[in-house]
């Protein structure tokens, strides 16, 4: 069994050389993040162009995940670039201040101070700088310096418990969404969601801009736990980001979120990425700690689709290293299979595809499957069948090169490029063929194949076909 879990890297300066993708890309990258944060249009055309080449190159499948910058809510810049923040010092936060000191400093959002209110706290830079309000005075929040230490330029800003009111879409978020779609982006990160109305919103201006691409909403607000249902009703995947999230909601329950945003995201048929810190001190070491191999273990076992790495890979001294590391221990743990007796659903199918994914995994338990192969114009028999946690590889035949680029991030899925054939017996014999060249079966196994009848008609998934390798020839 190939490695089920996928693998999402976050490229930037540490790998934004071709040489070093390409190496990524043979380590085992699936997805990779475009942190829209950062760096220009033409930047952003660049390295997706070259992402592209290279997977072509390599005859795999990678897809591209452009993450917005959304509402982060940043301080200005210091004379010096950086200050020094003693405990117990006051310090004022003013939308209208220039350029900084050790007294006071600038802000990108001039509504926060109608957002937060004397005895709230801000935690600045993740966390690591925390300043309890005094009072608002106009334009100024006036703090007092809780924990200290070094600030330098630009830091994030967060609200300790949520609750500020920016919308998810900046003016810069409405721009890059435009950009999102020329660059066919195969997911479209949204930061700061608060809502399911802020994914429709999204999927919108996506839609409007002739693009198409998955809507990933990023949980990283206290607010969007709250409304996590209505949140994943409108998304096609959701990412547990812990970085933002941890800061709002305090650290220590993030884990159990983790857990609870996983298995939600499944049952409702969505996919869903586990990031942030995960192979953190990889930033300057080849080697993870045994914690950071517990955690990415743990995801896998919580049933992630994958796992992310950010500044590990964008900007750390090993992205290749930690890609391969980061495989490595996902094999691992799916070899510890705690997801087995989940294989049993309950609530009766709700269309035809998914009764087709349903008796796809009861088959897949029984006589010797080795491999689903499943003849796929959308996709969505594939998310489907992913769902359900089976234990033979679903390989996604199809000849649609977005629909082999967006299955990258499905958990046990590997698409397959496949031009197939008009007569159905002999687009099952090449099919077969493909997984015989792949190692995946061999004579004697059996595939399950699920067809869209008529064939080579675009359609839905409503075939479903046992076949023992080798006997179609002979029939
Ligand atoms: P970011 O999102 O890396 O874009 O901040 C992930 C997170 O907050 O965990
Ligand atoms: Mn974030």
């Amino acid at each position: 069994m190939p490695r089920r879990t996928k693998i999402v890297a976050t490229l930037g300066p540490a790998s934004s050389d071709p040489g070093i993708l390409a190496l990524m890309i043979a380590a085992g990258v699936d997805v990779v993040r475009v942190n829209f944060s950062h760096g220009s249009a033409a930047e952003h055309r660049r390295l997706v162009a070259t992402v592209r080449a290279l997977a072509l190159k390599a005859g795999r499948a990678v897809g591209v995940l452009v993450d917005l910058q959304g509402p982060k809510i940043r301080i200005g810049k210091f004379q010096e670039g950086r200050v020094t923040l003693l405990a117990g010092a006051k310090f004022v936060l003013d939308a209208g201040c220039d350029i900084g000191d050790e007294n006071i400093v600038g802000l990108d959002y001039k509504n926060l101070p109608k957002d937060v209110r004397a005895g709230d706290t801000l935690l600045l830079d993740d966390g690591r700088i925390v300043l309890g309000v005094s009072s608002i005075r106009g334009a100024r929040i006036n703090c007092v310096v809780e924990q200290g230490g070094i600030l330098s330029n630009n830091k994030g800003i967060n609200r300790k418990g949520g609750g500020l009111t920016a919308p998810a879409l900046t003016q810069k978020d409405k721009r890059d969404i435009k950009l999102a779609a020329e660059l066919r982006a195969d997911f479209l990160g949204v930061s700061f969601p608060r809502s399911g109305a802020d994914i429709r919103w999204a999927r919108k201006l996506m839609r409007k801009a002739g693009g198409n691409s998955l809507i990933v909403a990023k949980i990283e607000r206290a607010e969007a736990i709250a409304a996590l249902e209505e949140i994943l009703d409108a998304s096609d995947a959701i990412m547990v980001a812990r970085g933002d999230l941890a800061v709002e909601v305090g650290d220590a329950v993030v884990p159990a979120l983790q857990k609870r945003m996983i298995r939600m995201a499944r049952d409702k048929n969505k996919a869903v990425i586990t990031a942030t810190q995960m192979m953190e001190s990889m930033i300057t070491n080849p080697i993870p700690t045994r914690a950071e191999v517990s955690d990415v273990a743990n995801a896998v076992l919580d049933g992630t689709d994958a796992v992310m790495l950010s500044a590990e890979t964008a900007a750390g001294r090993y992205p290749v290293e930690t890609v391969a590391a980061m495989a490595r221990v996902c094999v691992e743990a799916e070899k510890e299979d705690t997801l087995g007796t989940e294989r049993r659903r309950a609530d009766p199918p709700t269309d035809v595809e998914e009764a087709i994914a349903r008796a796809t995994m009861f088959s897949t338990n029984s006589l010797n499957i080795k491999a689903v192969a499943a003849m796929t114009q959308s996709g969505k028999t594939v998310l489907l069948m992913s769902r359900m946690y089976l234990t033979v590889p679903i390989y996604a035949l199809s000849s649609v090169t977005e629909t082999r680029r967006r299955v990258t991030l499905f958990r046990g899925v590997y698409p397959i490029k496949f031009k197939g054939a008009r007569d159905p017996e002999k687009a099952l014999i090449m099919a077969e063929d493909e997984l015989l060249k792949r190692g995946a079966v061999k004579n004697g196994d059996y595939i399950v194949f699920t067809i869209g009848e008529p064939f080579g008609k675009a359609g839905g998934t409503n075939t479903m076909k046992i076949v023992k390798v080798g006997e179609l020839r002979r029939a």
